[in-house]
């Protein structure tokens, strides 16, 4: 599978300043993003003045957390220890997902890290900008942080923001830990985290097992649905493998079409093709779902509430797998609807944000 340019991504082209070297390179590559990427960067940012749900006292909330990982991201690399500590790869990956759930970890899962993994060449920072990324890392480390319900189910508002630039912050802190403490054993690790990545999390969750990926593009888990924000360790360590999953998310989505039908922007599409394997291949556009975030100055995160899997049904729990399964679908939206209606959406503040 063809590897990612982050160059290519929305954080990155937002990124670009006019009259700086990436900004003349990618727009003489891609002159026709110029004209829609030239229109978000004459908004307000995310937290931002000018933006939709601002609010002096509970934007700036966010806006630091984002703040402190910038501060932080230049600690995803470092120092390996000379003396290597020796133990079998069992072992060391029960050590590992220990420390990521002692650290407030909700789930986290192995793989092996693939070529489709890795971004090919870095974008989002001007320092670095077009640097080919060359990652020997024969594994990675996958680790998902809940983000409170209550407040997921406030998206679009202000409430959104908070809770997903904290759980940035939990997987930024789970990241650190973990790199390090791999790094103290003599071998090679790194924290990939919000505004540092070299690795798709997305991609690495769903063959780790922790999940599906639906319509809305988002890691699906059974439990959590796409309330998780998630972090990645990669790393020359060997270590045992979790396998993929399949709880028959194509099927559900097929039928459910939440997520599509309430986008405010409408990027998420309603209908699906069968791409290979035979699995569903959604898209999203990823230009108006930006210029929705940077119009709100939250990351909107509707696909998130609205999201069945989001909202800890029991129809849910109960059900192991929807995989041609249409009364077990059914039967879930239909305890979502008696509960919510036709979409979750808790209105105002939180009280301590009143
Ligand atoms: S974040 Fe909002 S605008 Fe973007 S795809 Fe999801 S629902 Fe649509
Ligand atoms: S809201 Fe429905 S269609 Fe969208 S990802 Fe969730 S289950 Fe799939």
């Amino acid at each position: 599978m063809k590897k990612t340019d982050e160059r290519d991504t929305m954080f990155a082209r937002a990124n670009y300043q006019p009259g700086s070297d990436a900004y003349k390179d990618y727009y003489s590559k891609n002159p026709e993003r110029k004209q829609i990427d030239d229109s978000f960067r004459n908004r307000t940012q995310l937290c931002g003045e000018d933006s939709m749900t601002y609010n002096k006292l509970n934007s700036p909330i966010a806006e630091c957390a984002f703040n402190f990982l910038g501060d932080i991201r230049n600690l995803c690399e470092g120092h390996i220890s000379k003396e290597k500590v020796e133990a079998n790869p069992e072992i060391f990956s029960k050590k590992i997902k220990g420390i990521a759930k002692q650290y407030g970890a909700s789930v986290v899962g192995i793989t092996k890290l693939k070529n489709e993994h890795i971004y090919s060449h870095r974008g989002r920072h001007e320092e670095n900008y077009g640097e080919e990324i060359n990652l020997n890392h024969e594994y990675a480390i996958v680790f998902g942080c809940e983000m409170n319900k209550d407040m997921i189910n406030r998206s679009p508002m202000i409430a959104e923001v908070i809770e997903t630039s904290k759980c940035y912050v939990d997987a930024a802190i789970i990241g650190m830990i973990i790199s390090y403490y791999i790094r103290s054993l003599g071998y090679d690790a790194r924290n990939h985290m919000d505004g540092n990545y070299l690795v798709i999390p997305t991609l690495i969750a769903k063959d780790a097992g922790l999940g599906q990926i639906g319509r809305n593009a988002i890691l699906t888990n059974k439990d959590f649905g796409s309330r998780l924000r998630l972090g990645v360790v990669t790393t020359t360590l060997s270590l045992s493998e979790d396998d993929e999953i399949d709880f028959g998310l194509d099927d559900f989505c097929k039928v459910c079409k939440k997520c599509a039908l309430y986008c405010p922007s409408q990027s998420l599409s309603r209908e699906g093709k069968l791409g290979f394997n035979n699995k569903y291949n959604w898209t999203v556009n990823v230009e108006t779902c930006y210029e929705k975030w940077r119009y709100l100055g939250t990351d909107c995160g509707m696909c998130i509430s609205v999201c069945p899997f989001s909202q800890n049904l029991e129809s849910i729990k109960n059900c192991d797998s929807f995989k041609k399964n249409g009364n077990a679908i059914q039967k879930a939206l239909n305890e979502y609807k008696n509960k919510f209606g036709s979409r979750v959406f808790i209105p105002g503040n939180p009280p301590w944000l009143r």
